[in-house]
């Protein structure tokens, strides 16, 4: 099949032989003319298949030419970064047209993007927060608008973006053409489609939640967090085919843990880190130095990294495991991209275990796992570290079966009182420390000095 096949017109047509597409992908060949057709569609697809110009192509087909002054079409994305690679596609798709278009996203003012819009668009791409403040400004009119598209709506509502998404729906007409992406057909996105679609056509590229097939996964089995510092450090130096590696953490305090630990272990130069508390700038830097290839490692929490669009992404390191199952799929997309492959490592504590299980059932495989490589230097888990493991463990198990009672917390009690009974027997002139349950604690050989929060380099 080719891009001419779709009677997309010819400025169209041309963007697209200068972006090098030479055959569209599979989403793109499954939902271009249904969309071209005027149908509600309901696409299926991961990052980097293409989904992208899967909407924006007949999207620009059915805009076609600037006119008036409101926009007619708006496209909602989770993020900034989302938005801004959206934008990037915009402008390359429609370089040989004369439409308008404006890109409205939190972290920055708005007031260039209200003039923007203000001076007359076709096309607002925009993530749902800013997209209100302006409407709620007076400075949006939607009267006009004839299609909507939400891109990511997995992750728009993980994000917690329902509510203001039916506020929009609200204000728009209601006669209108919607596209909804996802990456997955979870539940939660079955109940959007039935909410916000009509009659919608079912495009899917890959089955959901199929890693590619271009990434070869790994699990190592690492016992706390400073091993796994050192794992990766270990990585770094002695695998030199990670050539441009994406580390993902769960939280902005981590990725900056990370980033600091390589920094002092690896050439500073070669590190970068993006998460939410950085700078808008800043994080702007990091990901085009990353795209760049100046940067052979950029730490990220899953947030700051969606729509990341950066190819030839060589290794992908799990540096814990995520709690939104999704986003293993979205993290391990990042490598393998276009038929390149690539290489997905996890690492996972004893804590995480459950999570991991939760994943294999969502990408309905086993992570092949592997030992730790000789001369990974293992470290004794730290008390509060294995207390905060044992925690998590129980909380694990009382999700599964809410009559389970714990056997942290009854180990816990136990310990409590028999410190008390000590307590009361030494007499009330007994200041000493009370015994807070170190004796207790699943890992005797580590004591209670370390805090188990930083990992520092030794
Ligand atoms: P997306 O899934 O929209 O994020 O796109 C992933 C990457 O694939 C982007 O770098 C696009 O520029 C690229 N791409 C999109 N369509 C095609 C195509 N038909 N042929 C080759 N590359 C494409």
């Amino acid at each position: 099949m080719t891009f001419e096949e779709f009677k997309l017109n010819p400025q169209l047509l041309n963007a697209v032989r200068d972006l090098g597409y030479e055959t569209p992908t599979e989403i793109q060949q499954k939902s271009i003319p249904q969309v071209m057709a005027g149908h509600d569609v309901l696409g299926i697809a991961q990052t980097g298949t293409g989904k992208t110009a899967a909407y924006l192509l007949p999207l620009l087909m059915k805009v076609r030419y600037a006119q008036g002054t409101h926009p007619r079409a708006l496209v909602l994305a989770p993020t900034r970064e989302l938005a801004m690679q959206i934008e990037e596609s915009l402008r390359q798709l429609a370089k040989y047209t004369d439409l308008r278009y404006a890109v409205a996203y939190g972290g920055v003012g708005p007031k260039t993007q209200i003039e923007t819009i203000v001076a007359g668009i076709d096309i607002l791409v925009a993530t749902p927060g800013r997209m209100m403040d302006i409407y709620l400004k007076g400075d949006l009119v939607l009267k006009e608008l004839k299609t909507l598209v939400l891109d990511e709506a997995d992750k728009m509502m993980d994000m917690g973006f329902m509510p203001q998404i039916r506020r929009i729906l609200e204000v728009i007409p209601v006669k209108r053409q919607n596209l909804l992406f996802s990456a997955t057909f979870a539940e939660k996105v079955e109940k959007l489609s039935e909410e916000f679609l009509e009659f919608p056509v079912r495009v899917e590229a890959t089955p959901p939640a199929t890693p590619a097939v271009t990434v070869r996964q790994v699990l190592y089995e690492v016992p706390n967090l400073k091993t796994k510092a050192h794992l990766l450090e270990w990585l770094m130096q002695h695998d030199k085919s990670i050539n441009r590696a994406i580390v993902f953490t769960r939280t902005r305090q981590t990725a900056e843990n990370t980033y600091r630990f390589l920094a002092r272990k690896l050439p500073e130069e070669q590190i970068r880190v993006i998460h939410a508390n950085k700078g808008q700038n800043t994080r702007i830097n990091s990901m085009e130095a990353f795209k760049e290839g100046n940067v052979r490692v950029l730490v990220a929490t899953d947030v700051a990294a969606r729509g990341i669009d950066v190819t030839q992404v060589s290794h992908v390191i799990n540096f814990d495991v995520p709690l939104v199952y999704e986003d293993y799929v979205h993290r391990i997309g990042r490598t393998g991209r276009a038929n390149q492959t690539g290489e997905a490592i996890t690492f996972m504590t004893r804590a995480e275990q459950y999570h991991v299980e939760k994943i294999q059932k969502i990408i309905r495989m086993t992570i092949p796992r592997e030992p730790l490589p000789e001369g990974v230097e293992i470290f004794p888990t730290p008390f509060e570290e294995e207390q905060a493991m044992a925690r998590e463990i129980d909380e694990q198990r009382r999700r599964e079966d809410p009559a389970f009672q714990g056997a942290f917390h009854e180990k816990k009690a136990k310990a409590q009182k028999a410190a008390d009974a000590k307590a009361k027997k030494a007499g009330p002139k007994n200041t000493g420390p009370k015994n807070t349950g170190k004796s207790t604690g699943p890992n005797k050989s580590s004591g209670p000095k370390k805090t188990g929060k930083k990992f520092k380099a030794s």
